[in-house]
């Protein structure tokens, strides 16, 4: 008789009853039955097959074995224990094949493969197993185990775990910051009468970025035209970031710190291009921009300012703005008031 794994496509079988000593119709019944695990009784609902002439059962193996990985389900239940699924989600946070987890670990080649199949893990693995969730606790173990890996595998695990770490305590991290740039802008002439908004100015500038890669201190222009032009218009800026009077023209505050949390946290990446025998950087998107953070009119001013300058390129863009009455009326290292934003070139 052949049983397929999980026992189904097992009703109405046909089985030897060792009772009826024959050939016989079998039925598969659900019943409660103690199974002995580690030396506790854990209650299943198991599937057993009874012959439907005299109603014994019958041992089928397929079943039996179903049964004990239920036993197995439940005491991993009342004890606390990964489960294998849990066991292989973890490995494969890692990328890391069974081998290779065993291996770092330092037990048996084969032991993660027979946990994941169902085997019941030791204890002692169990709370080792829990603690590697973590990448910062991994990366213990990978420092001093490394060598126990093939160097290829080991680098990359080590890649994976940094980048773990980094999702961790980006949230954080970034709180951190939002707050230190907020300690740093009182608001009001130098923020365009706007708490400074970390998230806008990021997504201001995944709004540059969305259909091409532009020049790292071209969107630095931009965002100063686009902040602005806005508090023009509508007497408030966009994001609330202030700008500083720099021999490049007006430059964006801690532009170069929010483009490299940008970077890190992968929103944007960047290409490094040879003009005229020096290195630019052009950035691009990652992601995509929240648009739904913009009111109507704020977009409305973005596109006006990516529209007029379209077709300049960095050094044009550049020289545009050093013409600008804000710029030309302020000095190297001065805070450029938006007051003097009515002054700009152009209007909407
Ligand atoms: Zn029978």
């Amino acid at each position: 008789m052949e049983i397929e794994k999980g026992g189904e496509n097992v009703m109405n079988e046909k089985i030897y009853c060792a009772h009826c000593n024959k050939m016989t119709d079998g039925q598969i019944i659900s019943k409660v039955e103690l199974f002995n695990v580690r030396g506790e009784d854990v209650k299943v609902n198991a599937s057993v097959m009874i012959c439907k002439a005299c109603n014994e059962e019958s041992f089928v193996e397929a079943l039996d074995e179903k049964n004990l990985e239920i036993a197995y389900l439940e005491y991993r239940k009342i004890h606390n224990l990964l489960t294998p699924l849990q066991i292989q989600e973890i490995r494969d946070r890692y990328g890391l094949s069974q081998r290779a987890l065993s291996k770092l670990l330092g037990w048996g080649e084969i032991t993660i493969h027979r946990y994941e199949s169902g085997n019941l893990q030791d204890e002692v693995h169990d709370e080792v197993l829990k603690l590697i969730a973590k990448p910062e606790n991994l990366l213990e173990i990978y420092e001093k185990q490394a060598h126990l890996l093939v160097p290829r595998v080991g680098e990359a695990l080590k890649k994976r775990i940094n980048e773990l770490i980094q999702k961790e305590i980006q949230p954080n991290f970034n709180k951190a910051l939002e707050q230190m740039f907020l300690s740093e802008r009182q608001i009001g002439e130098f923020t365009g009468y706007k708490e400074f908004d970390l998230e806008k100015i990021k997504n201001m500038i995944l709004y540059i970025l969305r259909f091409h890669e532009t020049y790292r201190t071209k969107i630095n222009k931009l965002l100063w035209y686009m902040d602005f032009l806005c508090y023009r218009v509508y007497s408030v800026s966009i994001s609330g970031n202030s700008y500083t009077h720099s021999s490049y023209g007006p430059t964006a505050d801690d532009y170069e710190l929010i483009i490299s949390v940008m970077l890190r946290d992968v929103l944007i990446g960047k290409d490094e291009i040879v003009v005229h025998q020096a290195i630019r950087e052009q950035l691009k998107s990652t992601a995509s921009c929240d648009e739904s953070i913009f009111s109507d009119d704020e977009i409305e001013i973005m596109d006006f300012v990516l529209n007029k300058f379209k077709k300049f390129k960095c050094g044009e863009i550049s020289e545009y703005s050093h013409e600008e009455v804000p710029y030309k009326s302020t000095v190297e290292g001065q805070k450029i008031s938006y007051t003097l934003a009515e002054e700009l070139s152009f209007d909407i």
